[in-house]
């Protein structure tokens, strides 16, 4: 399995669709990878429902997400940090590294973390699969 050749073309396709999407964008917004404790940021909280234009935010507001992961799993794949769990130093499965190979974390982790972060459901992820 060639991670880093899926990673950067994940990269690309995800930068791409946010250009698409009218930004110049996602590299300028890139907060140094990770480093920064506080995945869910406050910003979104001004957002209120607003039809089709909140779920254009939502998923720019994922597609940035996914850019700055993946940028950091390429980093840590130079790093020789590729596949370990950030919050507990566990190899992450190789079967969830397949499925998303930017992961950072282990199953119970990310668990633990969506639990915590419920009160931020991301609207858009359905739609990610489906350009519309
Ligand atoms: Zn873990």
């Amino acid at each position: 399995m060639d991670i880093r050749k899926r990673l950067e073309n994940d990269l690309n396709t995800a930068v791409s669709r946010l250009r698409q999407m009218g930004g110049a964008v996602a590299v300028e917004e890139l907060p140094g990878a990770i480093g920064d404790n506080s995945p869910f940021a406050d910003e979104v909280d001004g957002i209120q429902a607003c039809g089709d234009r909140e779920i254009g935010f939502a998923t720019r507001e994922l597609l940035v997400e996914r850019v700055n992961r993946l940028s950091a799993a390429l980093e840590r794949l130079n790093d020789g940090e590729y596949g370990i769990c950030v919050e507990c130093e566990e190899p992450i499965s190789p079967a969830r590294l397949r499925a998303m190979p930017e992961v950072q974390t282990c199953v119970r982790c990310q668990d633990r973390i969506e639990r915590l972060g419920r009160q931020f459901e991301p609207v858009g992820v359905d739609a990610l699969g489906d350009d519309d």
